[in-house]
């Protein structure tokens, strides 16, 4: 009898399995893991990474968190599923948190993710105005090289070309503005990019017509778009004004930003006055172990659901959304996050880490190093003075290198017109002081030899 010949993993992965955003020949030699420890991961080959990506910047506590796993057991032994047309414990216990969280006055739809959560988000602000008086506000603004999902609604705010062009014909009723970003201010002015962009914010909802203006959704940091962020409070504030000017309901999408990533507990505390009327989380909510989404509302926007007997109720339903597992997780993820003071060490060692990276601008390919928290992005040009963007092909020199040495790092995707030239780094916000040493001395590494 002939022996049977096992196949290794990387030759199954080949046959059987579609990897995300990769082109096809990227899989030849797919990176495999197998166990993860803190800020760590060990593959298929035995080879060990320090996760400067968080995974998909979700893994915020590292692995292992045995406490989250206990809550994920117990809540499953207890009762493995029930659906939020009625009510769960841990579904309410995580609502009544998140309020708590927001300073009181929201109420949380569960979804299963961050694309479904936007979507909500978005449903239940056209529905919003339409059981307010105001029909004809369905137009939702957002941001050029923000990413705010796969689906197609949530894809269609998404405004990063590339993503989208395959797909179309997009849904409608979607318009972009440029986001402040004064490294290449699409206004021609560094010092006045703050300013600029939230008035083009106000420009378009008068061009548009305040009365078919919806929504303008935001991440407070734009994250897989290249790590892009306002430079003072000045733009939050702004902003805040103007969606409050034009009854325009301001959709924070913090699905990257939530629960410490940018040093404060939620991304908007960066700004003095900034508040959500609609806020989504993902991602963070549970550092990654289960799926869950939640749009958090404020409540003035739930009364417009109240049902009078007729039809004003919310008609949507996500089978596994606030699936009672990942609530219980998200409680757990919470509470670790408050007990170990998690944000304040984030908001200690970020000063330190950035600085050590700012000292990158000195090579020849460093046009910008930006970020905040546990979230940088290093922004890559082939001529400081014209900024053109680094080709692609060096780029993934760059992060392949890293990644020979044990470093796991991102870049944003293929972002038009500038490229997807940007690293992002977002590491585990338990990493420790060495963890963090590491993957400073390992960047710089790669880019002393490259030099
Ligand atoms: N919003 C932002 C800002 C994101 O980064 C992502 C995912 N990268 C999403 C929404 C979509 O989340 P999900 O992949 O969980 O659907």
């Amino acid at each position: 009898m002939e022996a049977e010949i096992k196949k290794s993993y990387g030759e199954k992965d080949q046959e059987h399995l579609w990897h995300a955003l990769k082109p096809y020949q990227a899989q030849a030699a797919p990176l495999i893991a197998e166990s993860g420890e803190g800020s760590w991961f060990t593959d298929t080959e035995g080879n060990r990474y320090f996760d400067g990506v968080s995974g998909l910047w979700c893994l915020n506590l590292g692995h292992g968190q045995t406490e989250i796993i206990e809550a994920a057991t117990e809540q499953m032994k207890a009762l493995a599923y029930f659906p939020l047309s009625f009510g769960h414990k841990p579904a309410i216990d995580l609502a009544e948190k998140l309020n708590e969280l927001l300073g009181g006055g929201y109420r949380s739809f569960f979804a299963n993710g961050g694309s479904d959560a936007n979507e909500t988000a978005f449903k239940i602000a056209r529905q919003h105005h339409k059981q307010s008086g105001n029909p004809e506000k369905t137009k939702i603004i957002s941001r050029y090289r923000a990413y705010h999902g796969n689906s197609l609604g949530a894809l269609a705010a998404t405004a990063q070309a590339n993503r989208k062009m395959k797909y179309e014909v997009n849904v409608p009723g979607f318009i972009h503005i440029p986001p402040p970003y004064a490294y290449r201010s699409a206004f021609g002015s560094y010092d006045d990019d703050d300013l600029r962009a939230a008035e083009y914010l106000e420009q378009t909802i008068l061009w548009e017509g305040p009365e078919s203006v919806a929504a303008f959704i935001m991440e407070p940091v734009i994250s897989g778009g290249g790590v892009i962020h306002p430079q003072s409070d000045l733009y939050y504030k702004k902003v805040r004004d103007i969606c409050n000017r034009y009854n325009v309901l301001l959709i924070l999408d913090e699905v990257v930003s939530g629960f410490g990533r940018t040093g404060k507990m939620f991304g908007y505390m960066h700004g003095e006055s900034l508040y959500p009327d609609i806020i989504t989380f993902a991602k963070g909510l549970t550092a990654g172990y289960l799926p869950l989404g939640a749009t958090c509302v404020k409540e003035s926007i739930y009364q417009s659901f109240k049902d009078t007997g007729t039809t004003n109720h919310f008609r949507h339903v996500s089978t596994y959304g606030g699936h009672p597992a990942s609530c219980a997780v998200a409680l757990k993820t919470i509470e670790l996050i408050e007990r170990h003071d998690i944000v304040k060490q984030v908001a200690t060692l970020e000063a330190d880490v950035l600085s050590q990276l700012r000292q990158l601008t000195s090579h020849a390919l460093v046009g910008e190093v930006r970020g905040v928290g546990f979230l940088y992005g290093i922004e890559l040009v082939s001529d400081k003075a014209s900024k053109k963007p680094l080709e692609d092909e060096q780029i993934k020199t760059i992060v392949a290198a890293c990644q020979k040495k044990g470093l796991i790092i991102g870049k944003n995707g293929d972002t038009v017109p500038s490229g997807g030239n940007v690293l992002i780094i977002a590491p585990p916000l338990t990493s420790t002081r060495e963890d963090l040493t590491f993957l400073v001395e390992t960047i710089q590494e790669v880019f002393a030899e490259i030099e």
